[in-house]
């Protein structure tokens, strides 16, 4: 037999297991210091009391033979597929009905299944720095991997390259691990590329939500979006389901590659190899998309968002470049005197007690950054930036 040989040319990740060692040592050796986790990617609110509330009803529900539900239907229950709609519709501005729209049990699941479309003989254009499931993944098909770099000219938003050719294109915005958040213009020109190259967006929208100024929040609110992207969105940073796991996957009705239906294909691929999120999850879900389970969800929100704008007014005072924390979670700064980013991590570890995540563990071009992220609580962060002050004044 053989096995998938792949495998053994991923990258071995120790990027969060080397910043663990670390912080570990660190604590060993300063017993009496508060470390302060500004590194990591998630969420730290409870969900809000309506979603509890929906969860709980309905696992009652499950518990009554009137109420109990069995598998449920393929794509997701309509009164959480419809609600998704209505909040495209009415909330983003964007043309994606219930028909479009898989629910799923993260964007992650679906941002590496959705590659059981595809085949191993494209070309995938991919972000350098970058969330790195979208690398990992292509890997371990064998796909050939074109990397676009972002870096302090292009904003870390790189746009297409001219003499490129391409069939798969990863766009995260606003991006993960930037924070940088592509305009109108900007996705129109990548539209208008994948379309001259018969290409397919992957477009994660995992942080949509974060979105404050007049930006776009998904693919599809781009014309033309509708005839070369598929959309990943997720309620991990919208709504605190990391734990609880629920996201959403639009593949229009109409999106055709080499004479097949994307959509047909994905219904398939899914009744093929997944049965479904939990009916509670799903009831839970929906009530993000109430006026008061969004509410909740728009307080939650609002800590974090708060916390990136008090990260922000410290970096610019101390004249420190960064891009992010304005429509997203996170900030990602060129490292002060020209450090690299495993050497920063260490001196802000040493000088402060704070915790962040090295650029370089997201891609060749992420080295000499580092991002920080608006998850902690507001009182931990103030205290970070503080000490920040005080050390790099
Ligand atoms: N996409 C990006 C860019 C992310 O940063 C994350 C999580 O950190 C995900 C997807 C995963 O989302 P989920 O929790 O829905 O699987």
């Amino acid at each position: 037999m053989k096995v998938n040989h792949n495998y053994a040319q991923l990258e071995e990740s120790y990027l969060f297991q080397t910043v663990n060692h670390k912080v570990a040592e660190y604590a060993k050796a300063h017993p009496e210091r508060q470390i302060i986790r500004l590194g990591i990617g998630d969420v730290t609110q409870p969900l809000p009391a309506a979603i509890t509330a929906a969860f709980i009803e309905g696992a009652k529900e499950q518990g009554k033979p009137d109420t109990f539900h069995g598998y449920g239907p393929e794509q997701g229950y309509d009164f959480l597929r419809e609600k998704i709609a209505r909040y495209y519709q009415n909330e983003i501005h964007a043309e994606v009905s219930a028909g479009d729209i898989f629910i799923s049990d993260g964007a992650k699941s679906d941002v590496g299944n959705i590659l059981d479309l595809f085949d191993k003989d494209n070309t995938v254009l991919i972000p350098d720095p970058v969330y790195p499931v979208y690398v990992d993944t292509n890997r371990m098909d064998g796909r050939r991997l074109v990397f676009l770099q972002a870096n302090e000219e292009n904003g870390f938003l790189p746009m297409p390259p001219e003499g490129q050719e391409a069939d798969l294109i990863y766009l995260c915005s606003p991006n993960n691990p930037t924070g940088a958040c592509y305009t109108y213009e900007q996705l129109t020109a990548w539209v208008q590329y994948a379309i001259s190259q018969d290409a397919i967006i992957l477009f994660d929208a995992a942080y949509e939500s974060f979105v404050t100024e007049n930006l776009p929040r998904s693919i599809f609110e781009i014309p033309g979006a509708r005839g070369c992207a598929i959309e990943f969105c997720s309620l991990s940073k919208t709504a605190g389901f990391t734990g609880t796991r629920c996201g959403y996957t639009v593949v229009p009705q109409e999106l055709c590659r080499d004479g097949m239906h994307l959509h047909a294909m994905w219904l398939r691929r899914q009744t093929t190899k997944f049965n479904g999120v939990s009916y509670p999850v799903q009831r839970a879900a929906a009530e993000v998309f109430t006026p008061e389970g969004m509410a909740g969800c728009r307080a939650n929100l609002a800590i974090y968002q708060n916390n990136a704008r008090i990260i922000a007014e410290t970096l610019t005072k101390l004249g420190v470049w960064f891009v992010g924390g304005k429509n997203s979670p996170y900030l990602w700064l060129r490292c002060p005197g020209g450090l690299s980013s495993w050497a920063f991590f260490d001196e802000l570890l040493e000088k402060t007690g704070i915790v962040g995540t090295p650029g370089s563990g997201f891609g060749a071009c992420g080295e000499g950054y580092f991002r920080l992220t608006a998850f902690g609580s507001e009182a931990n962060t103030k205290e970070a930036m503080k000490r920040l002050e005080e050390a790099y004044a």
